[in-house]
């Protein structure tokens, strides 16, 4: 490698992992126990309500990320003809409430759909598993790899990504497998998963495979979806 160019390199590199600090990291841990907790209905909704603003706030504080809010589309080799509904008519978010957890009544959110026609996870057209993209850069703050078969959690194996730069948060579900960990810092574009059936419905053979896919903005601290069809209809496919 020439000089110039391994400087930039490890130049790069440092101000990647400069964000990574340990601080993010065990907030965001925090904030992922925190998740779960609510998934599960085990924790008292004001003290959760309390407790993610302010992880959320020194999430925030911790360092620069960039937010590019023109958005890469967030399943490699799709566009925006492959979400379900019409023109986005899937997207409901009447009744909703984060703090709801499992229980959460709506679907604020899009369903983007793989051609799988046999189920087995795994694009009809190239035979491999899809990809799933970050759409713009963030830190993963919420994310499990697991999913015992048929459980009756509805996300399956899910990520969440706050975007501190847009003041915003993206969340998709039922992949296959996840390759982040909480507090990680992702670049936009970056593969952070597979598509998968994973989740209480999305695992029964009625649902044709796809990605769940939100972004939510912030009401009283809280996450509040937000429709984004027309982020998703102007995304770069990658
Ligand atoms: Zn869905």
């Amino acid at each position: 490698m020439p000089k110039v160019s391994l400087l930039f390199f490890l130049l790069i590199s440092f101000v990647h992992l400069s964000a990574q600090t340990p601080e993010l990291r065990s907030a965001c841990k925090e904030l992922d126990q925190l998740n779960t907790a609510i998934i599960n209905g085990s924790v008292n909704k004001q003290q959760a309500a309390v407790k993610f603003n302010q992880l959320i706030l020194s999430i925030k504080n911790t360092g620069a990320i960039s937010g590019n809010d023109t958005w890469v589309f967030p399943l490699a080799g799709y566009h925006a003809n492959a979400i379900g509904g019409t023109h986005g008519n899937g997207y409901s978010d009447k009744g909703y409430k984060y703090l709801d957890g499992n229980k959460h009544l709506a679907h604020p959110a899009h369903d983007i759909f793989i051609t799988d026609r046999n189920q087995d996870g795994l694009d009809d057209r190239t035979l491999k598993p899809v990809n799933v993209l970050a759409v713009t850069d963030g830190i993963v703050i919420a994310c499990t790899n697991e999913w015992p078969t048929a459980s009756a959690l509805r996300g399956g194996k899910y990520i969440w990504i706050y975007h501190p730069q847009l003041n915003m948060l993206t969340y998709y579900a039922h992949n296959k497998a996840i390759f982040v960990e909480p507090g990680d810092v992702v670049k936009q574009g970056q593969r952070i998963a597979e598509v998968g059936r994973t989740g209480y419905n999305a695992y029964k053979k009625r649902s044709p495979t796809h990605l769940h896919f939100s972004a939510f903005h912030f009401i009283n601290g809280l996450p509040a979806p937000f429709n984004c069809y027309q982020n998703l209809v102007k995304a770069q496919a990658l």
